[in-house]
């Protein structure tokens, strides 16, 4: 008898299966990336212990938490998802070998601060605010172009793809319409040609709209409740004006 995170992921697996073959896709193609905000240390290690290999966390402080018992398994490997907050920058680099959150052109400078003094380079997805709406971060779609050219300049930091969160709450084509616009930024940006900008990325979908992802071309999903079960804090926390912005 498994346990429920080993069932969930099994679930989840066939989910994302599923979806593959309805688009003609490979599911080599989808990485299953599980979020782990607030997951508690035993559950987290339930899924480790049932294959999963790849985390995004949201905030520096719980990565720092859950380093320990990470660096305990092979081949497991975190990226952070959260807003990045400039004075985190130092924290998060030393753990994650992907931040999806770069939306900001303030961020990247702090980022390549950070990775000149520690003779290192990062991957970096840019986040872009596919769905307007006023509560997430992200940058805006109009200025996706603008800031990729400016991250570009900073020989630390090579740029692998794009993220975004879907319209919450919404319908299919709502979210469809999302995903497709972070396709069409892809498409855009791959046509520039710029240094150290490949674009093989994009991250997009969760536990409610993995699958309408998947369809529309995810190379990573995020999932999170649909394997870890109903989080105890509310997603605001993380996401909207609450959470603090520091530029
Ligand atoms: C929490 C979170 C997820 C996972 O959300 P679920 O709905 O629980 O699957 C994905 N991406 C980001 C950026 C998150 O903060």
């Amino acid at each position: 008898m498994g346990n429920q995170v080993e069932e969930n992921l099994k679930t989840v697996r066939q989910q994302m299966e599923l979806a593959c073959q309805a688009s003609g896709r490979n599911m080599e193609d989808v990485q299953l990336l599980l979020a782990t905000k607030t997951v508690p240390l035993e559950k987290l290690q339930m899924a480790m212990q049932a294959g999963a290999t790849l985390f995004g966390e949201n905030k520096a402080q719980e990565l720092r938490g859950k380093f320990p018992l990470m660096q305990q398994y092979n081949q497991v490997e975190w990226h952070f998802i959260g807003h990045l907050q400039t004075n985190k920058v130092k924290d998060v680099v030393k753990y994650v070998t992907l931040i999806h959150s770069v939306d900001r052109l303030k961020l990247g400078q702090v980022l390549h601060n950070q990775l000149v003094k520690e003779n290192k380079t990062m991957d970096i997805l840019m986040q872009i605010n596919t769905s307007y709406e006023e509560s997430k971060f992200g940058a805006p779609p109009e200025s996706a172009l603008e800031l990729v050219e400016q991250l570009s300049q900073f020989e630390t930091l090579n740029v692998k793809g794009l993220m975004t969160i879907g319209k919450l709450n919404a319908t299919n084509d709502e979210t469809r319409h999302c995903f497709r616009l972070l396709k069409q930024i892809q498409t855009e940006i791959r046509e520039k040609k710029l240094p150290r900008v490949e674009m093989d990325i994009l991250s997009m979908g969760m536990s409610g709209d993995f699958k309408v992802a998947i369809e529309e071309g995810a190379t990573i999903i995020r999932v999170g409740t649909s394997v870890f079960g109903q989080r105890y804090l509310p997603d605001s926390y993380y996401w909207n004006e609450n959470a603090s912005r520091d530029d």
